[in-house]
């Protein structure tokens, strides 16, 4: 049977939680720890990666656990949209610092080519989390 095509069970996270997890992440994977704060933004957008000055901007104070790797990858590729290097780098880190199933069932979404709008707000590819 396929994995769930909605990356469920992704709790929120605080931000004090994002940063003592990012700074963890950050570590193991030989990088700075990026910056995170929460910044007003359009409602079209969650989250900002920002990689020339390596921080991430969230619009709520709680945004999903799945959001810290989908821009954690962002910054971490050259390639600054959701192509095959983000989509490579986000599986690996969410398999690496959440769960296997997770990861198994983003990669179904990606293979299978599913619309963005079967991605949610759990850290997907949807264009609100550019
Ligand atoms: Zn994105």
């Amino acid at each position: 049977m396929a994995p769930t095509a909605t990356p469920a069970g992704s709790r929120p996270l605080s931000l004090d939680e994002a940063n003592d997890w990012l700074a963890i992440i950050a570590e193991v994977e030989g990088v700075d720890q990026p910056t995170v704060f929460k910044s007003k933004m359009s409602k079209n957008f969650v989250a900002l990666a920002i990689s020339t000055e390596w921080c991430i901007a969230v619009r709520d104070s709680n945004p999903t656990q799945l959001l810290w790797p989908h821009k954690l990858a962002h910054l971490l590729c050259a390639n600054k949209n959701h192509g095959i290097e983000f989509r490579t780098e986000f599986v690996r880190l969410v398999r690496r610092y959440i769960s296997l199933p997770h990861a198994a069932a983003l990669q179904y979404l990606f293979s299978n080519k599913l619309p963005n709008s079967h991605l949610t707000n759990d850290g997907g590819t949807s264009r609100t989390f550019r």
